[in-house]
């Protein structure tokens, strides 16, 4: 098969230009020897060409608008996923792209032996949202786990300098697939095939504090968790929980890393998740809405936790890139001017009552778990078929465990959006 691009004139006399062909970028991409690539086509494409490591559903993602998705043929999807969670502006906020835009016309990268503007200012405004002391920019969540758990182990090592320091991670949680992000990520599943993994983990049971406090020794170098578990079917921390792990990672000087890829970015109503609880980690994660689509993630941490980081300890060639960070000062300058936190508050009151009418009214949905627009339907059966079902009515959700419909919708969703939602559910559930 023949991939040359092939130059497109200026004005194209192929009449049947379906609507969703409109950039003259994508013209040129499907436009081969005069034909166009149909869907099907692109999917055959990539089962040869991908690793094949997903099984994806079947529609080929185009281009967005505000809330709504549309596929290479032109189909409009509601979309309750946001990239998982990461799209929290919806589609072509304008500032935002512009913001991207000015950026890329200016420079794109720099590496990190010098200093660039976007980084900082947008290291500073992580530092006033989390309250945290120092930021490191990652490309991804995985990294951003990765990051921290060698900050902890760094801190404990400054201490005793012991080399066989532990970390307490919980069972069905999620924290990437890299091998350090893998080790502790409580999922056998995931885990089997790659071992041998770092040493040194113990799992916990989530909300179970007894099972923290038995696992602790003084090897223990930090314990992490997400605030909201995600991937492992949307569980919210108990207030119990997380306030008593704050008070054992104090006694022991333990460091408490919280993952708030997911969870963190407005998504549960506060900026940060761990803020609903009036508990402060040691270590945050971020990433997912933190650029809202370039490929970025964080750690931040504390002075007294950071400073144990020294030149040579951590780096990366990427990560806090001006395009990438012009993003984020972007996304929290937005979430600041247009008030997304009070849609967030608002809307997900609305979203979860109508949540609640499902469970009642369909003997399928068994129950409703979730804080703000991070949302999860227990169900009967496979998940994968709910979503497969939602996709030919339009809507795009997504699964989380074995038996969870997640919705992470972007935040800027409104209750009509809801409604919108609810009523395809509803003809999908019946
Ligand atoms: C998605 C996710 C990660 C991994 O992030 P990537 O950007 O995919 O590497 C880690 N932790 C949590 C809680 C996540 O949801």
């Amino acid at each position: 098969m023949k991939w040359d691009l092939i130059r497109m004139p200026a004005k194209p006399e192929v009449s049947n230009l379906r609507n969703a062909c409109t950039s003259r970028i994508f013209l040129k991409s499907v436009f081969k020897g005069g034909n166009f690539m149909n869907s099907q086509e692109y999917m055959n494409l990539a089962e040869e060409k991908l690793l094949h490591v997903y099984n994806r559903f079947k529609i080929v993602l185009d281009k967005g608008d505000g809330v709504y998705l549309y596929d290479v043929d032109g189909k409009k999807y509601l979309d309750f996923a946001a990239g998982i969670a990461v799209f929290a502006l919806g589609y072509n906020y304008k500032s935002y792209n512009d913001a991207l835009k000015a950026q890329i016309d200016k420079v794109i990268h720099t590496s990190n032996l010098f200093y660039n503007v976007p980084a900082i200012t947008a290291a500073q405004k992580i530092c006033d949202k989390t309250k945290m002391d120092r930021v490191f920019f990652t490309n991804s969540g995985t990294e951003a786990i990765e990051g921290a758990i060698k900050l902890a182990r760094k801190y404990a090592y400054n201490k005793d300098g012991a080399t066989d320091h532990e970390i307490i991670a919980m069972n069905h949680s999620f924290h990437g697939r890299s091998v350090g992000a893998l080790s502790v990520t409580g999922n056998p599943h995931y885990q089997e095939a790659f071992k041998p993994l770092m040493g040194g983990v113990k799992f916990a049971e989530f909300n179970n504090l007894e099972s923290v406090k038995e696992l602790i020794n003084d090897k223990t170098c930090a314990i992490i968790f997400e605030t909201v578990q995600g991937e492992g079917g949307i569980y919210p921390a108990e207030k119990e929980f997380i306030e008593g792990v704050r008070k054992l990672c104090d006694e022991k000087d333990i460091v408490l890393i919280l993952d708030e890829i997911q969870c963190g970015m407005g998504r549960t109503g506060k900026m940060f998740a761990y803020e609903h609880y009036g508990v402060k980690p040691d270590i945050v994660t971020m990433a997912k809405a933190l650029g809202c689509g370039v490929p970025i993630g964080a750690f931040a941490a504390t002075e007294k936790v950071a400073s144990a980081m020294v030149p040579g300890d951590h780096g990366t060639t990427y990560g806090g890139n001006p395009l990438c960070t012009a993003a984020v000062n972007e996304v929290f300058d937005i979430f600041e001017n247009d008030k997304i936190l009070d849609n967030v508050v608002e809307v997900s009151k609305y979203l979860e009552s109508e949540l609640d009418k499902l469970v009642d009214d369909f003997d399928v949905i068994k129950a409703r778990r979730g804080k703000g627009l991070m949302q999860g339907l227990v169900v009967d059966g496979k998940p994968g078929d709910y979503v497969t079902k939602a996709l030919e009515n339009g809507l795009i959700v997504i699964s989380a465990g074995s038996d969870v419909l997640r919705f992470v919708p972007p935040l800027i969703i409104s209750k009509e959006n809801v409604d919108e939602m609810i009523s395809i559910m509803r003809k999908v559930l019946a």
